[in-house]
């Protein structure tokens, strides 16, 4: 880019300034031409009127005619050129260098000027002007007074070596000028360049710092308005990157810490036992019964991670197909019925009207089972859970209710965070891995529904999830 911005400034600017000194020195070789033919034509007239009032031609060797001749060989010297008369017959009868008195000149300009036309030339070549002017002289027989012929023709060759010199040193000077000139240009061409493509060399910079796994992003103080777009577009990509990152590294600690602390106790409980030559056999039986206990914790943290895991990879991949949310929720409930039986929490549910929908059977289950769950989890015994099913023309909703612990204020935006619980300790005595909400949001998000949480500590929670009856998106079915 910079290559091209120094190239287009130089073609741009050597063109232009070349162009220009052509026409100025082309402009003022003509002027000074005109100028010099101008100034001899006039004294070429000055000349022929003299002569026309001395009557030149009818006595070229009179005494007139002798001072008109002295005239002219005196300005052809001044000037620096060479007078030439010729007469009717095309006969040279004065020539200020003496070299053709007496010859016959039978050229176009002189039959031209016998015709009363003035005309000059320049010969290149030569460097030489010559300006032909035609002798009026008054007529003195058989026509009428005032009238007048022409009776000689004035030859006029002058040097305009001059002129075409100061062209010449005109043209070498505006050369040496251009050459200067473009010296200049490309360095001013290179420092614009690197000036304006600063802006993008920066841009280039902290993408660098990017990939090599920097965040930040420094916005340039000055920029175009284009680029102070596409660097707004960047510092969101990097915000974004740089939560994923975190909640990434986040989630892997997380997991490597779950996954660590069955692991620990295992340990310890083995170790004990090793550490013991006599131990009695019921001490084997409580340590081994609490091993085991934490392998199934370990096993349903990492049953739980793969559904998560899994949900995060099939984002894209529902099995949609129409069910009826009724039987789903029933089947669901009778699943769970058991767990609440065993500490006499009250199960109820209640249905307002028959709803279909478009869902992933397999998932939506595991979302619901999920509330009802939590809900005779974290309650008291002798507690309830009402779960209640309604619908409009769009949307059906699922309300999970109980009168349980609740969940404090602060903690209600967190609890759907990965591994999040309120109280570790009680989440672990009921086998919780802190990863149940995270899955049934990400679920129901899927579903293109929400879930929302209304709860008061001591009093209860109210979990609510709206899923679209039909799914337009992710390769559902329609109808
Ligand atoms: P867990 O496996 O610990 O149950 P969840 O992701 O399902 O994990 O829930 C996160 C936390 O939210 C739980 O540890 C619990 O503290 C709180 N929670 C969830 N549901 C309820 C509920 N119905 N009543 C009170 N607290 C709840």
């Amino acid at each position: 880019m910079r290559l091209a911005i120094v190239a287009a400034l130089l073609l741009f600017g050597i063109l232009s300034s070349m162009i220009a000194t052509r026409v100025i020195v082309s402009t003022q070789f003509t002027r000074s031409m005109n100028n010099r033919l101008m100034t001899l034509t006039n004294l070429g007239q000055m000349l022929a009127n003299n002569m026309a009032a001395a009557s030149y031609s009818a006595d070229p060797a009179g005494p007139d005619a002798q001072v008109i001749n002295t005239q002219i060989s005196l300005i052809a010297d001044i000037y620096d050129g060479r007078f030439v008369v010729v007469d009717k017959r095309c006969r040279i009868v004065e020539d200020s260098y003496n070299l053709e008195l007496g010859r016959t000149i039978i050229a176009d300009r002189v039959i031209r000027g016998l015709r009363g036309e003035s005309t000059s030339q320049i010969n290149e070549k030569s460097q030489l002007a010559e300006i032909v002017i035609p002798v009026n002289e008054p007529q003195t027989e058989n026509v009428s007074a005032g009238s007048s012929s022409i009776g000689a023709v004035l030859i006029m060759s002058f040097n305009v070596k001059d002129v075409y010199d100061l062209s010449a040193s005109l043209r070498m000077i505006s050369r040496l000028l251009l050459v200067l000139f473009s010296v200049l240009m490309l360095v001013a061409a290179v420092l614009i360049a690197l000036r304006m493509t600063r802006p993008f060399r920066q841009l280039k910079k902290t993408v660098n710092r990017v990939s090599e796994g920097q965040y930040d992003f420094e916005t340039p103080k000055r920029t175009y308005t284009e680029l102070k777009d596409l660097q707004g577009s960047i510092t969101t990509m990097l915000e974004r990157l740089r939560q994923q990152e975190e909640s990434r590294q986040q989630f892997v600690s997380d997991v490597s810490h779950e996954l660590k602390t069955p692991i620990t106790s295992i340990k310890v409980l083995s170790d004990s036992l090793l550490s013991q030559e006599d131990a009695p056999a019921e001490m084997y039986r409580e340590f081994l019964g609490d091993i085991s206990k934490e392998i199934d914790r370990e096993n349903k943290i990492i049953q739980d991670l793969l559904a998560l895991v899994k949900a995060d990879k099939q984002a894209e991949e529902l099995k949609i197909s129409e069910v009826s949310i009724n039987e789903l929720v029933e089947q669901n409930l009778r699943r769970v019925r058991p767990i609440a039986e065993q500490r006499s929490i009250d199960l109820v549910y209640e249905s307002f009207r028959d709803v279909r929908a478009q869902v992933d059977e397999v998932k939506l289950s595991l979302a619901i089972t999920n509330l009802v769950e939590n809900a005779i989890k974290y309650n008291h015994d002798n507690g309830w859970v009402h779960v209640s099913l309604n619908a409009d023309h769009q949307f059906f909703f699922l309300k999970v209710e109980d009168n349980g612990v609740g969940i404090p204020e602060e903690d209600q935006d967190r609890i759907f965070d990965r591994f999040y619980r309120v109280d570790k300790a009680r989440s672990r005595d009921t086998g919780g891995t802190g990863l149940g909400l995270s899955i049934t949001r990400n679920v129901i998000l899927m579903h293109g529904g929400n879930l929302k949480v209304y709860s008061r500590p001591g009093e209860g929670s109210t979990f609510t999830m709206r899923i679209p009856l039909y799914q337009t998106g992710n390769g559902g079915v329609n109808g």
